[in-house]
């Protein structure tokens, strides 16, 4: 899977300097308002501005994209299982 840079935009959850992007479930492109962002660094679920900048999302809009849009909510929840997974894996490695 290749990935598009961009100008570093943070993580509305975290601060991380988000710059990579990757697609799921079609081919590559740059960000566009209204796509959805999930942070490498905390599995946060962030929605593009118009300006390309991160809102967060809530809860409440998550489930209801779950409902709307079931495909989408399965593939943001398997994403951040496997965010969440890498960095467990990475705490054991060092105990
Ligand atoms: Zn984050």
């Amino acid at each position: 899977m290749k990935d598009a840079r961009t100008q570093p935009t943070p993580c509305p959850f975290c601060g991380y300097a988000i710059d990579a992007h990757a697609a799921v479930g079609h081919e590559q492109h740059m960000p566009e308002p209204g796509n959805i962002s999930v942070c490498f660094r905390c599995a946060g679920v962030s929605k593009y501005t118009e300006q390309l900048s991160l809102d967060p999302m809530t809860e409440e809009e998550l489930t209801l994209i779950k409902v709307e849009d079931p495909e989408t909510y399965y593939y943001v929840q398997r994403i951040r299982d496997g965010i969440r997974k890498f960095f467990a894996d990475e705490i054991i490695k060092k105990l």
